[in-house]
């Protein structure tokens, strides 16, 4: 990869509150990179300091060769999106696009007015007052005039916050969309986990100031490296255990619910305290057969609750230990209630984390 946008060990302290902690990041160019986590975790001041709008207590920032980290906000080939939208209610839908163009002579930023309307999808709405427009519509406007001046990077805070559910996710793509045909570099702040997924090229997980995890949408849902990363991104079964011996990729974790085979990569070395990570829809279950010996990662529970979804259900098992375990099958998978079943999974299915 080659790095557009570099944070290098960025930090910023308010009092004695680290929000932004030592983070370093590379961004290639015309990545779209979400930045998720909690309320609080320093998002949406990693996207001030990268517009400029605060001034790092430590470290640099630098895009496309230069160094950004002493250059006022309007110096930064860089432009932040909010989720208000904030646009001027007593000019029109061109002319907030425009507003940003002045220094561009008057058919240029007409004629670049036009193209970012066409982009949006907006052509109609020129001569509309913001206030006669639709959340979604309103949107489009905002991200029109925040490319107006063709910035590097688009900073957007919480995008689609303000849209409803069923908007949101056609919005999404339409973003998605609107970035792939101009190649900007997006850096997107949302707290909501599907977005991310649903709009990123990498997400970095960030927790207390830090970047907890950086990487494809799969790789962290597959492959977390803490219970905090993988609870985050979705429902999750945690199972305790000590990590026993290596087999080529595989480990061997010795939970109270019997041996667990995982794939070992970033596992804790031997004898260490582990978990094994294992979303719900990774396992398989099946009646008890008690003729069936030796099978691998075959764990015995007793289902206690089934739950009809209509595309699955799921099962909540109460397994020999006292524990239970979340899976989710197929709907028709004919397990009922009461009935002992097997759970099943293959190595790949299962994560080792430290405890
Ligand atoms: P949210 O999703 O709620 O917007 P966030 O992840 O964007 O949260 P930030 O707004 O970056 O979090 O805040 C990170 C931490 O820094 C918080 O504890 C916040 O209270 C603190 N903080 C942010 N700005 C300031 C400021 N100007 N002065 C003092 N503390 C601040």
């Amino acid at each position: 990869m080659v790095p557009f946008l570099t944070l290098q060990r960025l930090t910023k302290t308010f009092g004695t509150h680290d929000a932004v902690a030592d983070l370093s990041l590379d961004m290639p160019s015309g990545e779209i990179l979400c930045l998720l986590g909690p309320s609080g975790c320093g998002k949406s001041t990693l996207l001030r300091l990268i517009a400029g709008f605060e001034t790092p207590t430590g470290g640099a920032i630098r895009l496309d060769g230069t160094d950004l980290t002493g250059l006022a906000p309007h110096r930064r080939p860089v432009n932040m999106m909010f989720q208000s939208y904030a646009l001027f209610p007593h000019l029109s839908v061109a002319r907030n696009i425009a507003y940003g163009l002045k220094g561009l002579g008057r058919s240029a930023a007409s004629a670049r007015v036009d193209a970012l309307l066409r982009l949006v999808r907006m052509d109609e709405f020129g001569n509309r007052a913001p206030e006669t427009l639709s959340g979604g519509q309103r949107q489009r406007v905002a991200l029109a005039r925040a490319l107006a001046r063709e910035p590097k990077v688009l900073l957007l805070d919480e995008p689609l916050g303000a849209l409803d559910r069923g908007l949101r996710e056609e919005t999404q793509g339409e973003l998605r969309a609107i970035q792939r045909r101009l190649g900007t570099a997006f850096v997107i702040v949302t707290h909501d986990p599907s977005e991310a997924m649903a709009l990123a090229d990498r997400i970095g997980v960030m927790d207390k100031g830090r970047l907890v995890q950086i990487g494809r949408p799969e790789t962290l849902y597959e492959r977390p490296v803490n219970r905090f990363v993988a609870g985050l991104l979705g429902d999750v079964n945690l199972i305790p255990g000590t990590v026993g011996e290596t087999d080529g990729a595989l480990v061997r974790v010795e939970t109270a619910l019997g041996p667990v085979l995982a794939l070992g990569e970033g596992a804790p070395a031997a004898g260490a305290p582990a978990l094994v990570a294992l979303r719900p829809e990774r396992i398989g279950a099946s009646p008890v057969d008690p003729m069936a010996t030796g099978d691998r990662n075959a764990l015995d529970g007793h289902v206690e609750a089934s739950t009809y979804l209509g595309d699955r259900i799921r099962l909540q098992i109460r397994m020999v230990d006292g524990s239970t375990i979340r899976a989710t099958l197929p709907a028709g998978a004919g397990i009922d209630g009461g009935v002992p079943v097997r759970l099943s999974f293959t190595p790949d299915a299962a994560t080792v984390m430290a405890a």
